[in-house]
């Protein structure tokens, strides 16, 4: 059935509320923003046609507060309702309560998403597709003794997974099997307090591989294109950092190959709309399933500058019941685009959360440049939600020209007043490995002390102070001898002149 979108409910925050809300105003339609105490100001809340607060600070009290949003949604009017990522994006009961109220759910059908949502049972649904998963177990590990007769099959080092995890955590490597009880337990009783349920299964820990995503868009009547891959293999803590598309180890004979099986899991499972399937390629070329996103990913912009396509635009269209126009005859890339997440975290402490006030912001600018952010000067950078506070994108005509860019936009890209990921970011485009596309997961641990591979320069740190100084002009309280230990605005800097 087609029905027009005219209002849609944004139950998200940050740089992707702002990113749904641009779309929508192209398509003439109006957006309802949520905000939390901490959002009130925040540029997503002030873009948006109308807002609400949802009157609390925590995740829990406000973002994730199912009555709440849907008693919004009611109260404004609004049509239909896109989740973003995080937060509710993968919960198919919420999914299913919008539904039940007659709003358009900008994403999958509930029961899509419920069956990806359990790693398990999308494993099981892959392995009757005949789509190749990762060796491991189908459905979640009752007892310690299946535990071992399924690690003395598939062999040691092993990852022990919980079913109902996600966001890089809830994973436990083990060696061998003096190892194998204690790790049982304590995966159990993590995977309980991180996500409320003690579910866990176990997978082959497959050595260096890299992470390689198919980006599909299914409609109501069975068409499902893949607009293909993007590699997210430079990871801090299993989450990624640093995507690009294509990947440099993707071959065209390749891309068919991952494409058409992204293809058939959307069918297995029935999807509709935007997804992301996940696969693990190891040294021999060969791929294997590890989980679906059923939502619009944190890295869609990779695909939409290579492949021409505006992935919410078409997540709204197939929503409303349009049928895909687009062929995958007719679908190619063009250049290469790579995407730096740029979080408020210490690369030089462990990529540890870093908060307080934004002091001055001024992205960068340019040719084949992008930037999806979340923030402004003065905005607080809370502990309480995700750390991310932009997405610099940048496209090129090849890879080479996308990194040299990419160099140049994080050389112009100025965070004050919080520790962000620029320095780590400008440290992976000018690695060796990653310019010649020779990496894998691992490259965070085998290339990145820290940081330390930077000297400490005392000329390097007046120049940098000089430079703030002269940037922040009225704010001269910050070039005290004391800030320049400790303030972060410095600490950046240094390493942005270290490069020059
Ligand atoms: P989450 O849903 O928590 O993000 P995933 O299963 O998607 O977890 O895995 C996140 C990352 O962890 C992968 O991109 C990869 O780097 C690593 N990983 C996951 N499973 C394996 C495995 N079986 N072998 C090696 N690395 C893995």
């Amino acid at each position: 059935m087609k029905r027009k979108i005219k209002k849609i409910l944004i139950a998200n925050r940050g740089e992707i509320a702002l990113r749904i809300q641009r779309t929508a105003r192209e398509l003439g339609i109006r957006t309802v923003a949520i905000y939390s105490f901490e959002d009130s100001h925040a540029p997503f809340v002030l873009n948006s046609d109308e807002a609400y607060s949802l009157n609390g600070s925590t995740a829990n009290e406000t973002y994730l507060n199912i009555p709440k949003i849907l008693d919004v949604a009611s109260v404004s009017g609004c049509d239909a309702l896109h989740p973003g990522y995080g937060f509710l994006s993968e919960n198919s009961g919420f999914a299913a309560a919008v539904e039940q109220r007659d709003i358009i759910f900008i994403g999958p059908p509930s029961n899509a998403i419920k069956k990806m949502g359990s790693k398990t049972s999308a494993r099981r649904l892959m392995s009757e597709a005949k789509v190749p998963i990762v060796p491991g177990s189908l459905d979640p590990i009752k007892s310690y003794d299946e535990l071992s007769l399924i690690a003395s099959e598939i062999g040691f080092p092993l990852l022990i997974k919980a079913a109902d995890g996600g966001g890089g955590k809830g994973m436990r490597k083990v060696d061998s099997f003096s190892d194998l009880k204690s790790s049982f337990e304590r995966a159990q009783a993590e995977a309980q307090s991180a996500f409320g349920s003690n579910r866990i299964y176990v997978e082959k820990l497959l050595m260096n591989p890299r992470h390689i995503e198919v980006q599909i868009l299914a409609d109501a009547y069975g068409n499902v294109v893949y607009l293909g891959e993007r590699e997210c293999s430079v990871q801090r803590r299993h989450q990624k950092v640093v995507e690009e598309s294509p990947s440099a180890a993707v071959t065209p004979e390749l891309r068919s190959q991952l494409g058409r099986a992204g293809v058939n899991v959307a069918k297995a499972c029935g999807y509709v709309n935007a997804g992301t399937v996940e696969f693990l390629l190891d040294a021999n070329k060969q791929f294997y399933f590890l989980e679906m996103n059923t939502r619009l990913q944190v890295e869609h912009p990779v695909t939409e500058l290579v492949y021409g396509i505006d992935l919410v635009k078409a997540q709204i269209q197939i929503a409303e019941g349009e049928e895909l126009t687009i062929k995958q005859s007719e679908i190619a890339p063009r250049g290469h685009a790579i995407e730096c997440r740029l979080y408020a975290e210490d690369p030089e402490n462990n990529f540890f959360p870093s908060t307080g006030t934004i002091t001055h912001y001024q992205p960068s600018e340019g040719y084949g440049i992008r930037n999806d952010s979340g923030i402004c000067a003065g905005f607080v950078v809370s502990h309480l939600y995700d750390p991310l506070l932009a997405k610099l994108i940048v496209w090129g005509k090849e890879r080479k020209e996308a990194i040299d860019r990419m160099k140049r936009a994080l050389r112009e890209y100025t965070i004050g007043g919080v520790a962000t990921t620029i320095p780590f970011c400008n440290f992976v485009m000018k690695h060796e490995s990653f310019v010649q596309g020779n990496f894998d997961i691992g490259f965070v641990d085998k290339y990145y002390n820290n940081g330390k591979q930077t000297s400490n320069d005392i000329h390097n740190i007046l120049a940098a102070s000089l430079a703030v100084a002269f940037m922040a002009k009225n704010r001269v309280s910050l070039l005290s001898t004391n800030s320049l230990e400790t303030n972060n605005v410095n600490r950046w800097k240094l390493k942005r002149f270290e490069d020059a």
